[in-house]
């Protein structure tokens, strides 16, 4: 799944491609179209031209002249600019010189057109929580999200109304790090755990996204960028390896059904 250092590349690589384009139709072959109806997105997107393109959390934000589109690739969204319509292509953009198009093998991805006014107020993007780098993310603010939580504090830093962007692998590396343990309950979590937390998650989405903008050459973003980035994950996937601190055991379990990866001597519960 792409995690926000994949959508964060996606959109620089974007960026190169299509900004300054004007849209002189567009196909839907799939509805994946939010809102609004199918009918009216074609209508209104057409002639407008891509003046940017911005991110929030996982969201690619195309700026229109007078509508943000946006875009979540969910599981396996992703972009292409050649010319080949295949079966798993749903929207195609047409360019008076060119094409965009949407591919989507699991179907989950959601476009969404919105005035641009409004963009930020009306949903999905105003039910996000702070980005990672906004100055407004401190201990205060995170203690504050978490004290009436009983979830675990893995499970919270999935939950994209608290920070946006971490993903299952990021939120392992980070508890790692932070050497907390994933099954801790939000309203366990402390000062100290919280600026961890801050810290780790900066720290380690900004040398994802490092990693991402050099290996990226084509819209197949996602992939690419995991395998590299795998290479230097410490605890996720790393399931009966030694613990690179400890030499302890890596274990995996199961958080709210996601995946887990902790090392049990360096992120003791209950201390
Ligand atoms: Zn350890």
């Amino acid at each position: 799944m792409p995690e926000l250092p994949e959508v964060e590349t996606v959109k620089n690589t974007l960026k190169r491609q299509v900004i300054g384009k004007k849209i002189i139709s567009v196909d839907v072959l799939y509805n994946m179209i939010d809102k609004p109806d199918v009918e009216t997105f074609k209508k209104l997107v057409k002639n407008q031209t891509i003046i940017d393109i911005k991110r929030r959390g996982k969201f690619l934000m195309f700026e229109l002249n007078d509508y943000y589109l946006l875009s979540h690739l969910r599981m396996e969204g992703k972009y292409f600019i050649d010319g080949n319509i295949t079966r798993h292509d749903h929207v195609v953009f047409h360019f008076d010189d060119g094409i965009l198009k949407y591919n989507d093998t699991r179907k989950f991805g959601k476009m969404y057109l919105i005035d641009k006014d409004k963009v930020y107020d009306e949903k999905p993007l105003s039910l996000l929580g702070l980005e990672p780098w906004d100055d407004k993310l401190n201990s205060d603010y995170l203690k504050d999200k978490l004290k009436n939580k009983r979830l675990p504090i893995k499970s919270l830093l999935l939950d994209q109304s608290i920070i946006v962007g971490i993903g299952n692998i990021y939120a392992d590396e980070i508890l790692f790090k932070s050497r907390i343990n994933p099954l801790k309950r939000g309203c366990e979590i402390d000062n100290n755990d919280c600026d961890n937390i801050i810290k780790y998650t900066r720290e380690i989405l900004e040398s994802a996204i490092k990693m991402g903008g050099t290996t990226i050459k084509s819209y197949e973003s996602s992939r690419g960028v995991h395998g590299r980035f795998q290479d230097n994950l410490l605890v996720h996937n790393h399931e009966g390896d030694k613990c690179p601190d400890c030499k302890s055991i890596v274990v995996k379990t199961k958080v709210n059904g996601r995946g887990t990866y902790y090392c049990p001597k360096c992120q003791k519960n209950g201390d």
